[in-house]
């Protein structure tokens, strides 16, 4: 049998270096020292975890497919890694499967791999734990085309037997894995938003949207898992803050089962290299009925977000 294409390698291994970064992520945690950097400000954080875990997802990536562009969301001194922090590892089930054809022939330069080493960190610091993903996007052509989201602490409040932690993944024209897909409860309006980085516009946005209710929870990861499980019907976020690194993972699962994310305007995201990290125009997404919450976003909202 020919040797499996390379992105399913790539998803292959990203499933491991995921479950890898999982495990960084409940040892920092677990060991007490989060040792917190304020980035731009008290809302936007880097722990010991965001470090740590960013380094060993893109140097295990960078080693084995060397001409592949890696953008990660920290800036970190180009320390040497230590050994211990490199997962060379791949999920088995996924080498399996069959690439789709348009995607055969991709060569590692062609790649660009996204890496958010730990969405939801302002949660972490405050033990808000199931909000936290390690997300490994994955794009080609500009376009998020595979992802993977591991959920660390999936499972925390169920008590001690029940198995922790859980790594969904999607590749487009394979489909979605490691959830049960879910539709959110028919006619009702559940708006999934920003818990920490709320503001006038964000609020008035989803006022517009006259919902049934409002779930604010972080993370981009968390809010994309919240719309393929039924928990709630959009995700709208009308405002800058949101990065490349947050939402191409997020968008390759979503849109392999069907859904839809885009900035408010409705523009698509891209993701070749040398595209603007931040996503200026905010975010809308929905598994169903996309059309009818774009539809909806007042344009006074529209003109406040330049893209
Ligand atoms: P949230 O929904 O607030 O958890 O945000 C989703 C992602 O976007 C997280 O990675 C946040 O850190 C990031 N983000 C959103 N708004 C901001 C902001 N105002 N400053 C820094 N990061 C932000
Ligand atoms: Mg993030
Ligand atoms: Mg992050």
């Amino acid at each position: 049998m020919a040797s499996p294409a390379l992105l399913m390698r790539v998803v292959a291994s990203a499933y491991s270096v995921a479950e890898k970064a999982a495990t960084i992520v409940r040892n920092v945690m677990a060991a007490g020292d989060l040792g917190i950097v304020e980035k731009t400000g008290a809302n936007d954080l880097q722990t010991k975890a965001d470090r740590l875990v960013q380094m060993s997802i893109c140097a295990s990536l960078a080693r084995k497919f060397p001409k592949v562009t890696i953008i990660g969301e920290e800036e970190l001194p180009a320390d040497e890694v230590t050994e211990e922090l490199i997962e060379d590892g791949h999920c088995e089930e996924i080498l399996k499967r069959t690439c789709p054809a348009q995607y055969t022939g991709i060569k590692e330069e062609e790649l660009v791999i996204w890496v958010d080493p730990l969405d939801g960190t302002k949660e972490y610091t405050e033990g808000l734990l199931d909000h936290v993903t390690v997300l490994i996007g994955i794009a080609y052509g500009g376009k998020a085309i595979a992802g993977v989201i591991n959920q660390p602490y999936y499972n925390y409040e169920a008590g001690a037997d029940a198995v922790l932690g859980r790594t969904i993944w999607g590749v487009l024209g394979i489909g979605a894995f490691g959830f049960q897909l879910t539709e959110a409860p028919p006619g009702k309006h559940i708006i999934v938003t920003t818990r920490s980085h709320s503001s006038t516009l964000v609020n008035d946005c989803i006022g517009a949207l006259n919902p049934d209710s409002v779930i604010r929870v972080g993370g981009a990861g968390n809010k994309i898992i919240q719309l393929i499980e039924g928990k709630a019907s959009a995700y709208v976020f009308a405002s800058p803050g949101c990065k490349k690194w947050d939402t191409c993972a997020p968008e390759a699962i979503l849109h392999a089962v069907g859904g839809k994310i885009t900035d408010i305007h409705g523009n698509a995201f891209q993701y070749n290299k040398e595209v603007k990290h931040m996503n200026s125009a905010g975010v809308l997404a929905a598994l169903r009925n996309y059309d009818y919450y774009a539809s909806r976003i007042p344009n006074t909202v529209k003109q406040s977000l330049v893209p």
